[in-house]
């Protein structure tokens, strides 16, 4: 048995404590300190420190604790803090192995767990060199606290499968490709590069708008806690001294905002402001508000990214896929004798979409569509078409569909028109109008829009947890296809649904706001513009309302 080893009877007061009589053989211990206070200190640390004959302690150790071991306990700081230089680990070890040949019980604290950036190995290789033994106390890793004192869970069932940690102590070696693909990320040691943390995750794949807190001195009475995202931490933060820090990036960041309640008390020192949201400028007017966002899926998420960049957790909700039409053969006919019309109406970019690749499975390119003029609806049908290296002929006045009739370039009559469009649903005002003035209009499927087959579950979740503040719609299609996924797990009573009670239901415009009332009952908020600018314009007036 070792006979070095204190005994594990409760902790006594430190001053009152015994000293063990001298002995041949001393013994390390490597004792994981916890992060910040003494709080978080483990029972068998706590034993240690009140029998330790030598403490070697680093600068990040709570000064507190070493009220803890005896009076007569000889007490050395090593480690860098302050500028003040830090002891070579050659002379660390050196010091460990001197102290435990004397006879001594040695306790060499270290913030967090010994084993996490610790620089551990190396004494431990010295010890035992020396025949010296020694004994591992793990510690809570400040990896681990400081997010929890934030209120940030690591894993989620549904946000975050895995976290890794990393210390960013130098960039340059890590393998930024394969820690963006992660869900969450905790960085240590990131405090001076925090700029560049940002940067290369972003480089690497890592939207812009992905949340990050920063948690500096956790546990500590002047703990402070920064919440931004990839791209603004940077700014929040600058001239600020970072360190010691823990950075946490990822989804989870979020839900400090509903686990805050739950963080560990902050320990008595002087008072400090638990979140800062924007380092000292004011809250953004979305700030604590959960807004779901129906869209089809696979589409840019720039509207998500307007709403986090004013403060809201914004989820998706894909309300709508795109997938082939039922039979391709009308749009092959049509491509097949495609010098037979005069003009081609794009009203999306599916539709550009469909029409290049059915080309290329014909064996053509768009030449073949040298001798046709394209007339195109909206900004994203026009992008579509420029990346197939396409210039319109004719884009009617804003973008509005109803106006392409009115202001078509020529005299429609017995013009051959060919419109590869949605296979069900969508506007038939322009088709009905052309015809009218006698062109000869073929509408052909060249895609279809569905529901998808069920709610995606961060949006599921959110709403059976009561936390959706907001549910935005910009096409009557979205609205009618979350009533659809809704039903699937809400009943409702009297036609309105129980999960979106308490809800505002936001609204692009009169056409959705219509589909709105059929779906839902109700509509609680139009934009004035019919923009995705101008919705989140009038949500953000919404909220500001007393
Ligand atoms: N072994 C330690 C880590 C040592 S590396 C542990 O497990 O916690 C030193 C880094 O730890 C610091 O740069 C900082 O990133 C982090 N750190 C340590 N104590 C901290 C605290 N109280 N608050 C925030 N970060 C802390």
């Amino acid at each position: 048995m070792d006979d070095r080893a204190p005994s594990p009877v409760a902790p006594a007061p430190a001053q009152a404590t015994a000293q063990p009589p001298a002995r041949a053989a001393g013994k390390v211990y490597l004792v994981g300190a916890g992060p910040g206070s003494g709080a978080y200190l483990t029972l068998r640390a706590w034993e240690l420190l009140a029998q330790a004959e030598v403490l070697i302690y680093d600068a990040l150790v709570d000064r507190a604790l070493l009220d803890r071991v005896p009076v007569a306990c000889q007490c050395i700081e090593v480690g860098k803090r302050g500028g003040r230089p830090s002891t070579q680990q050659q002379a660390i070890d050196r010091l460990l192995v001197d102290h435990c040949q004397a006879g001594r019980l040695v306790v060499r604290l270290k913030g967090g767990d010994p084993f996490v950036f610790g620089r551990s190995a190396s004494e431990i290789q010295a010890l035992a060199a020396a025949g010296c033994p020694v004994e591992v106390v793990p510690g809570l890793s400040s990896a681990l606290v400081a997010p929890l004192v934030a209120g940030i869970p690591l894993t989620d069932p549904v946000l975050s499968r895995c976290f890794a940690v990393a210390s960013a102590h130098e960039p340059d070696a890590l393998n930024w490709e394969a820690l963006a693909q992660l869900e969450t990320l905790v960085f240590l040691m990131g405090g001076r590069s925090l700029g560049v943390i940002a940067e290369r995750l972003m480089r690497c794949g890592k939207r812009p708008d992905t949340p990050v807190a920063i948690v500096r001195s956790a546990g500590q009475p002047q703990q402070q806690i920064w919440i931004g995202n990839l791209a603004s931490i940077a700014v929040q933060t600058a001239g600020i001294r970072l360190s010691p820090a823990v950075i946490v990036v990822g989804e989870v960041v979020h839900l400090h905002r509903y686990l805050a309640v739950a963080a560990p008390p902050m320990p008595l020192g002087p008072a400090a402001p638990l979140f800062q949201s924007s380092g000292d400028r004011p809250m953004e007017p979305l700030t604590g508000r959960t807004v779901l966002v129906t869209r089809a899926a696979g589409q840019a998420g720039s509207f998500v990214q307007q709403l986090t960049a004013v403060g809201a957790r914004a989820i998706e909700l894909p309300a709508l896929e795109i997938g082939p039409p039922t039979s391709w053969e009308p749009l092959d006919r049509a491509i097949a004798a495609i010098e037979t019309y005069d003009w081609l109406i794009l009203t999306s970019a599916n539709g550009v979409e469909a029409l290049r690749d059915r080309l290329a499975i014909a064996g053509r390119d768009v030449r073949a569509l040298a001798t046709v003029k394209i007339a195109v609806v909206g900004q994203k049908t026009a992008d579509a078409l420029q990346q197939c290296g396409l210039r319109p002929d004719f884009i009617p006045t804003d973008f509005i569909a109803d106006r392409l009739a009115a202001e078509f370039p020529e005299d429609p009559s017995d013009r051959r028109i060919l419109f590869p469009r949605v296979e069900t649903g969508g506007r038939d005002v322009l088709v009905r109008n052309l015809r009218d003035r006698g062109a000869i209009v073929d509408e052909v499927a060249a895609y279809e829009s569905r529901c998808p087959a069920e709610l995606a579950p961060a949006a599921r979740q959110a709403l059976e947890a009561r936390q959706v503040d907001i549910v935005t719609f910009a096409s009557s299609k979205t609205a009618h296809n979350f009533a659809h996924l809704l039903r699937a797990i809400d009943r409702g009573h009297n036609g309105s649904f129980d999960l979106l009670q308490g809800v505002c239901i936001a609204s692009i415009g009169p056409q959705t706001s219509d589909a709105c009332r059929e779906a839902f009952g109700r509509v609680d908020l139009e934009a004035e513009e019919y923009t995705l600018d101008g919705l989140r314009r009038a949500i953000v007036t919404w909220v500001s309302q007393p």
